[in-house]
């Protein structure tokens, strides 16, 4: 907050003004992104606890700003939901994603492809028009997507979310709670949202061969997500302990830097290809 003074004019913090500053070179830089293709696409593994094999695909955002440099989705996603670009972004991306996915299937690699997308793209009313659009250009069925959403995103209008995931799902497309446990898990929501899946989120993963309190918290989600019907997903595993206590632990589908850091289209086969051999 900038801070009111005796004569009424606001003072911004040096911290306050480099950080308006940034905001304002992201807005305005966030805007060139697609015309000018400095955003691409990063992919990482899915793979089945019990056997090791691949069955999806997350698509991970990357912008490399011919100015900026490398910007973390983290920073640039909330900036793009703000200023409106967000549904321009995310179209893109769903097209991009389903035409990567393409070539894939035409390699002879069946698998799903996961995007994520924010509270704003779950809320528009282009979104079903936007997927259908990427899904019939790319010739790509339906039920080869997944969506990954926050529980925010889903609890922010959850009457309004519910409509569009059931939606989503009549047309074969699965859904994924992501970064769940770190939100404001309702399980009265939960019930009334057809999602698929839960995805744990990484900071219960990191701990988990160290402390018996973060077991217990991955046992309990999976216990939940089981008996609502759901699948889990453990995202964040970078250890070959991690992936066998999550096994023992009923998780059903695992990710993180274990088995592969999110890479480009063709470094991604080119890893998947160097597993095959087994
Ligand atoms: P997320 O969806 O929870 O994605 C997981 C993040 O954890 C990714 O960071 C991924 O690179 C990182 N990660 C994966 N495995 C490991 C691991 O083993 N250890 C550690 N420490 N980290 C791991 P990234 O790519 O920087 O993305 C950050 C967040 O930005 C994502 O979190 C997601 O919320 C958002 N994001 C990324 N791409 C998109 C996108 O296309 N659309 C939207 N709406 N959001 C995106
Ligand atoms: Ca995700
Ligand atoms: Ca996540
Ligand atoms: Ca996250």
């Amino acid at each position: 907050m900038a801070q009111q003074s005796n004569n009424g004019i606001c003072h911004f913090t040096e911290a306050q003004g480099k950080q308006l500053h940034r905001q304002y070179q992201l807005v305005s830089r966030l805007h060139t992104a697609l015309e000018e293709g400095s955003l691409s696409l990063h992919f990482q593994a899915k793979v089945r606890a019990d056997d090791g094999v691949l069955v999806g695909a997350e698509a991970l955002l990357r912008w490399n700003d011919s100015q900026l440099g490398p910007v973390s989705p983290a920073e640039f996603i909330p900036v793009a939901e703000r200023c409106g670009l967000i549904t321009a972004i995310s179209a893109w991306l769903m097209q991009q994603a389903m035409s990567e996915l393409k070539i894939w299937q035409q390699a002879g690699l069946d698998i799903k492809m996961a995007i994520n997308l924010t509270a704003k793209d779950l809320l528009c009313e282009t979104l079903l028009a936007d997927i259908q659009a990427a899904l019939r250009k790319s010739g790509i069925s339906a039920d080869k997507l997944t969506i990954e959403l926050t529980e925010s995103s889903v609890a922010l209008h959850p009457q309004l979310a519910a409509q569009q995931l059931q939606a989503l799902r009549a047309r074969g497309i699965s859904t994924e709670l992501d970064d769940f446990g770190t939100g404001f898990s309702s399980f009265s929501h939960l019930r009334k949202f057809p999602i698929d899946t839960l995805k744990i989120d990484q900071s219960f993963i990191v701990d988990i061969a160290l402390s018996a309190e973060a077991r217990a918290i991955v046992q309990s989600i999976v216990t939940l997500g089981k008996t609502l019907n759901m699948s889990i997903v453990a995202e964040g595993v970078e250890t070959l302990n991690q992936a066998c206590l999550l096994r023992e632990l009923g998780v059903d589908i695992l990710q993180g830097y274990f088995f592969n850091k999110p890479a480009c289209s063709v470094e991604f086969v080119e890893q998947i290809n160097s597993w095959l051999p087994l």
